[in-house]
């Protein structure tokens, strides 16, 4: 999963969790159409914004996901391994280091040619990279 998929699922979460929330508006919520460059709402069946053109997205992006975008994410590694995704996400887990894969996407992707790129804050990153070292899986500088 990645960070918006888990912060989705969260939300999802909370409000079936929510006193208020009936499961008819539940479903609504989902169903919403949002203009992702000008935040309008649009009824479920619209696919294009009527103002500005751009194709509309299903869910409003979570303003956790604004907050979290001025945080500074450098690159550490990349990999077309999908066993090295999972076991640095354990590590990274486990160092308590704030990361998230970039491109992590299905096997059939990565099959294509397509690579995942570890990202860890910025404050993070040359921990993250003496780790990473450590485990052999960049050169020592
Ligand atoms: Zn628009």
């Amino acid at each position: 999963m990645t960070p918006r998929e888990i912060i989705l699922w969260n939300r999802r979460l909370s409000a079936i969790n929510c006193e208020e929330t009936s499961a008819a508006s539940f479903s609504l919520w989902v169903k919403n159409m949002f203009c992702p460059k000008c935040k309008s709402e649009y009824r479920e069946g619209f696919y294009k914004c009527s103002d500005c053109g751009a194709d509309l997205v299903a869910e409003q992006p979570p303003e956790l996901m604004e907050e979290v975008s001025y945080v500074d994410f450098v690159e550490v590694f990349s990999t077309y391994q999908q066993s090295d995704i999972a076991f640095l996400k354990s590590v990274m887990d486990e160092e308590g280091i704030t990361y998230f894969f970039q491109g992590e996407s299905s096997i059939m992707m990565i099959a294509a040619g397509s690579y995942a790129r570890l990202l860890v804050k910025a404050d993070e990153a040359s921990r993250a990279k003496e780790i990473l070292q450590d485990l052999g899986f960049i050169e020592k500088a």
